[in-house]
């Protein structure tokens, strides 16, 4: 439920200041600290688990919530009309920092595909 190491989980639990744009049940987001975008912001769940990986740790509620939270977040912050992309790392080769499942939620100017290295 809790990982006492990470930092999304202390987010989660008040530990931590964030600027969070939605709260729900299972579902909290807020601004990225190295936002790349005007608007970018992360949708993490509740509950800890590493990344999609350990999406089968979730209740079904909780997958709802997480997949349904990016447009909440992009009608809050004013980009739904003009679209948003939605990004989830997972593992080394995506570049994962953060071992707590998270969906980057990127608006606000064109967003563009990866590029990929080699
Ligand atoms: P990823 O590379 O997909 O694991 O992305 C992790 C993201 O978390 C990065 O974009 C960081 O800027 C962001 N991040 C790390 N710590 C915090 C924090 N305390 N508050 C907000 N964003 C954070």
């Amino acid at each position: 439920m809790r990982d006492e190491e990470c930092v999304f989980c202390k987010i989660v639990a008040g530990e931590i200041e964030a600027d969070v744009v939605y709260d729900a049940e299972e579902v909290l987001a807020f601004r990225d600290l190295n936002a790349r975008a005007p608007v970018h912001v992360l949708v993490v769940p509740k509950r800890h688990v590493g990344s999609l990986a350990g999406l089968d740790g979730l209740p079904d509620a909780a997958v709802r919530q997480v997949f349904g939270a990016p447009q909440a977040v992009a009608e809050e912050t004013g980009v739904a009309e003009g679209g948003y992309a939605v990004r989830i790392n997972t593992g080394p080769d995506a570049g994962q920092e953060v071992q707590h499942l998270h969906l980057h939620v990127l608006g606000g100017a064109r967003i563009m595909m990866p590029e990929v290295e080699g």
